[in-house]
């Protein structure tokens, strides 16, 4: 068997381990990382935040050429089927690959294609497809697995109409009726999806309000914008039974209620993938959820194996997973060290959630003396002008010191318009006041002059 030896090794070449990779091989490492899949990019790129808003990107175009009035004069309103649709989103998943690709090439990092399996602390056994099998030993290891759909063992997945948020990117007709079962993040983003592509949506959500952790405000706004799509949002409901059958699938709920749609998506929870990495060889115990326990340097129990992204759960997110796959390579690189925390939410529902800091509830609960600034899109002559006037920008700023200490936003490029408070939150001492934002020249029309209009609107209520 051919044995290789390396100064990292990293599994897993997602947004985590990619960064991990590259940061270390920069600074003059040689540098493995092994893939199981036959390519690189993570479930990131082939089975999560691509493809997923890829397809969103579609929907929302589709949505504007059936609503928007002007493009009455060329055509009436189209339907689009899901595989048509899904067919696009490929193409972005393709160009995400070869990009990807080429980091590794350019930056001299060896990719081995299999399934990794730790034999002892300082090596692991690669085997690929055809049972080729190399060993690889380094000193510094860096786990970056990732994540997929948890699936409870009583429902059936191998039923042709009952899927998981991979298998949907499988779903090969447009389904009349859906039900998601649970209500976080990518259930929401899905009924966003499927609603937009003219679907009825049934979406579960075992709690009693939808993404609980976001500004109640925002929330709300997210379950009217569903609803107003033909979303019918049940709470606080929990499954039974979910029975597939030639035509359809039965969701039976404990409170009683039996739905029946066309078919069914699982967006309930993920697992950390951890259970083929042979761990027990080494005496490393994941958790119940499959994920790692790992310090403040993102150091598991054996300090030279690292791990990063979802497989240590919280908070699940590419954006994250990317900075902790560079923070745990400088921390054995000897660079300066950053934990990842201050990580910005978006949210790609139809439309866009996304906010930094602290909530009304949390500075309520901590007593802060806050005040609020908004400014609704309606009132911005670059909503006008696009025709995406849903939506509100609110900036939470202590009363006496003008400090800021969140940003919400709800609408139309969302994600985008918080960095710019984002930028402003990050700044020292008298940097970071609303007034920052009084004294700016933005460009105008912009969305950006939400900040201008939600400042002036702040300060008024000062007295
Ligand atoms: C539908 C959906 C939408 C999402 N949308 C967003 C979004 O909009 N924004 C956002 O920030 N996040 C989003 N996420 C979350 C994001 O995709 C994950 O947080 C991110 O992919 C985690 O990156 P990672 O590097 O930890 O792992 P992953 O991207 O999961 O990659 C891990 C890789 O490790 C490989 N691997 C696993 N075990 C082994 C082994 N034993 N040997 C070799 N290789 C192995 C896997 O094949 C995989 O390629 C979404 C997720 C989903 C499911």
């Amino acid at each position: 068997m051919a044995v290789h030896n390396y100064d990292v090794v990293v599994i897993g070449s997602g947004p985590a381990g990619e960064s991990a990779a590259i940061n270390a091989a920069k600074h003059g490492k040689r540098v493995a990382v092994i893939e199981r899949q036959t390519s690189v990019g993570g479930n990131c790129t082939h089975w999560g935040t691509i493809p997923s808003k890829a397809l969103r990107h579609q929907v929302k175009q589709i949505m504007q050429f059936n609503t928007n009035r002007m493009f009455r004069d060329i055509g009436e309103p189209r339907w689009f089927s899901f595989p048509k649709v899904l067919e696009r989103s490929r193409v972005t998943i393709d160009q995400q690959v070869e990009l990807r690709t080429k980091f590794y090439a350019r930056n001299r990092i060896d990719l081995f294609f299999g399934l990794a399996r730790f034999r002892d602390e300082h090596t692991v056994v690669v085997r690929d497809n055809h049972e080729g099998v190399e060993e690889l030993s380094a000193p510094q290891f860096v786990l970056a697995t990732g994540s997929r759909p948890y699936r409870p063992a009583d429902v059936n997945f191998r039923h042709p109409r009952i899927y998981c948020s991979d298998t949907i990117l499988g779903l090969s007709h447009t389904p009349r009726t859906l039900i998601i079962y649970g209500a976080g993040v990518i259930g929401s983003e899905y009924a966003s999806i499927f609603s937009g592509l003219g679907v009825k949506v049934d979406l579960i959500d075992t709690r009693d309000r939808l993404l609980s952790f976001l500004d109640d405000e925002i929330s709300d706004a997210l379950s009217y914008e569903l609803r107003n799509n033909g979303v019918l949002i049940r709470h606080n409901e929990a499954y039974r039974s979910v029975e597939g059958d030639e035509s359809g699938v039965v969701v039976n709920l404990e409170s009683g209620k039996r739905l029946r749609a066309d078919a069914f998506l699982w967006a309930n929870g993920r697992t950390g993938n951890t259970d083929q990495l042979g761990l027990e060889n080494i005496g490393l115990q994941p958790n119940g959820r499959g994920q790692l326990q790992v310090d403040d340097h993102y150091r598991t129990d054996i300090p030279h194996i690292y791990a990063v992204g979802d497989v240590i759960g919280w908070p699940s997110l590419a954006s994250a997973a990317y900075d902790q796959g560079r923070s745990a390579s400088d921390e054995f690189l000897g660079e300066d060290f950053r934990f990842v925390d201050e990580i910005p939410t978006g949210i790609y529902t139809i439309p866009e959630i996304s906010s930094v800091g602290r909530t009304e509830r949390e500075l309520t609960e901590a007593k802060v003396p806050y005040e609020v600034a908004q400014a609704f899109f309606k009132d911005t002559a670059r909503a006008q002008i696009t025709g995406d006037t849903a939506g509100m920008l609110k900036i939470l700023f202590h009363r006496e010191t003008l400090e800021i200490l969140g940003i919400h936003c709800f609408g139309a490029e969302a994600s985008e318009i918080v960095h710019i408070g984002q930028a402003i939150m990050q700044q020292e001492g008298e940097a970071n006041t609303l007034r920052y934002f009084i004294n700016t020249t933005f460009n105008y029309p912009t969305m950006a002059e939400a900040y201008r209009i939600a400042a002036q609107n702040g300060l008024n209520r000062l007295f």
